[in-house]
């Protein structure tokens, strides 16, 4: 299939079909007990073209919890504010390691390696916090509201609750990186703006919408300039190499796109000039990625031909 007759909506179809023979294979996270409920096989899958297109399949307009793929709103907001100082903070390397890994920040000295790892998405968030005077969260659902044109669009009060409760990873991680001086903000403050960005509820079509200013090269829906085209490079530069933890190699692999999940068992993936698509599923693989969303992309991209590779 050469990209002039693409058909979407059949690369779709085959992209579910994919993730269906991986049913039963994926683990829901349960040490976000609110998130334990959602069905694991449960699945959706949609794509926003530059062009203004929406297809999608399955349970494509269902919100569920973005978790960490807000990690990519976090720092594209940073960027769009000129927030260029937090690379002292904050590293741009691949960890490794997985996402909630205290290990690193001791030997090196309370510095995250990327800003898509818990440790490094606290600072961040931080960071955002002091740039917003105070609306870090806020200002990343306001960003969504306006980019997926949905304004009902917010945080589930009741996963961040219980994200909060069950944080005791999450706030050492903070503290240890305070400990360090390398956190602006009260540590309880900026724990409780980052869970509040981590418990929005978004559908794949909403997050298919949102993702489509870095496909655009950093212009927003409204055709105003959110990023420059080089810092939209660079932030999907850093989604291919850091954006699904210690599996960014195996999904550049197998999927060949820039790409961010979340423990929901959503995975953002964007094709620079082009889409961005969504997949959705909560059944997680052991490095927190959805397992058929990784197969449902891994099929697109197989079927079509269209990665950055
Ligand atoms: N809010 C989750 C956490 O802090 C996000 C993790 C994720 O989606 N990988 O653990």
């Amino acid at each position: 299939m050469t990209p002039v007759d693409l058909d979407y909506q059949q690369l779709l179809d085959a992209s579910l079909d994919a993730a269906r023979r991986t049913a039963g294979a994926g683990k829901v996270a349960d040490y976000i007990p609110a998130l334990a409920r959602e069905d694991p096989d449960a699945f959706g899958m949609a794509l926003a073209s530059v062009e203004g297109e929406v297809y999608g399949v399955g349970d494509w307009q269902r919100p569920f919890s973005v978790q960490s793929i807000s990690k990519l709103f976090t720092l594209t907001l940073v960027m769009a504010r000129g927030g260029y100082d937090v690379w002292q903070r904050v590293g741009r390397e691949p960890s490794g390691n997985p996402f909630n890994s205290l290990v690193q920040l001791e030997t090196e000295h309370g510095i995250p390696r990327n800003p898509f790892i818990n440790a490094g998405a606290i600072v961040m968030t931080d960071h955002l916090h002091s740039l917003t005077d105070g609306q870090a969260a806020e200002t990343v659902r306001a960003f969504l509201r306006a980019e997926a044109g949905n304004p009902s669009l917010g945080t589930d009060p009741e996963v961040a609750a219980s994200e909060a409760e069950h944080g005791h990873r999450n706030a050492a991680l903070a503290h240890f990186i305070a400990s360090h001086g390398n956190l602006v903000n009260p540590v309880e403050t900026v724990l409780s703006e980052y869970y509040a960005h981590c418990a929005i509820e978004a559908s794949c079509e909403d997050l298919a919408r949102v993702g489509l200013v870095l496909a655009r090269h950093g212009l927003r829906a409204d055709g105003s300039r959110l990023l420059s085209r080089s810092e939209a490079k660079r932030i999907n530069a850093i989604l291919l190499t850091c954006g699904t933890y210690d599996a960014a190699g195996e999904f550049a692999y197998r999927v060949g796109l820039p790409g961010k999940s979340g423990v929901g068992g959503g995975i953002l993936a964007v094709l620079p000039g082009r889409a961005a698509i969504c997949a959705w599923s909560p059944g997680l693989d052991p490095a927190g990625n959805s397992v058929a969303a990784v197969a449902a992309l891994d099929a697109f991209t197989t079927l079509s031909g269209l990665s950055v590779f």
